[in-house]
């Protein structure tokens, strides 16, 4: 029987360079970020733990082709090397080995999202166009929100 081998199935391990002609030579971007599926946002609440997620450095949502959100950490594995390539290739992890690198973002020519949040205001701007219902109910509530805080903060001024 016949087996075809991918292209990193016949590198020699421990791997510390790759062949200038492999598609991942010299990127490692897919080590760059993890990401997690979140519950598509319906509520209040689920929208203002989205405010949340944004308020911070380096943390992004989005939502994928499919319609999936996603929250995406922008963190640096601390496996890659220098050179870009794994430092525990042998004993990496299932999610690693099994991500094809055929099917990247720099090797499919495709962005793996369809919609991409950086901040609070990139989110309500979707809202606005995307959801209209949605944004003025979460507009309201908003509002509503911050009427409740304004003497909390004023007799703390
Ligand atoms: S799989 Fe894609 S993103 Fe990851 S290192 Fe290879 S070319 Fe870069
Ligand atoms: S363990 Fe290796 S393959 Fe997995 S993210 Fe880290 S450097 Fe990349």
């Amino acid at each position: 029987m016949s087996e075809t081998r991918s292209p990193l199935a016949v590198l020699e391990l421990p791997l510390v360079t790759l062949p200038g002609a492999h598609p991942c030579a010299n990127c490692g971007d897919c080590c760059t970020y993890v990401a997690t599926q979140i519950d598509d946002p319906g509520t209040f609440k689920e929208y203002e733990n989205l405010h949340w997620y944004l308020t911070h450095e380096n943390v992004g949502v989005y939502i994928d082709w499919e319609g999936d959100w996603y929250l995406e950490f922008k963190t640096r594995c601390k496996n890659l090397t220098d050179a870009k390539t794994c430092g525990i290739y042998e004993t990496r992890p299932l999610v690693c080995s099994d991500f094809s690198f055929n099917d990247c973002e720099r090797n499919s020519g495709e962005s793996a999202w369809k919609h991409y949040f950086s901040s609070q205001e990139e989110l309500v701007e979707f809202l606005r166009t995307k959801r209209p219902r949605a944004y003025e109910r979460y507009q309201k509530k908003r509002r509503e929100l911050l009427r409740k805080r304004r003497p909390a903060a004023r007799s703390r001024a």
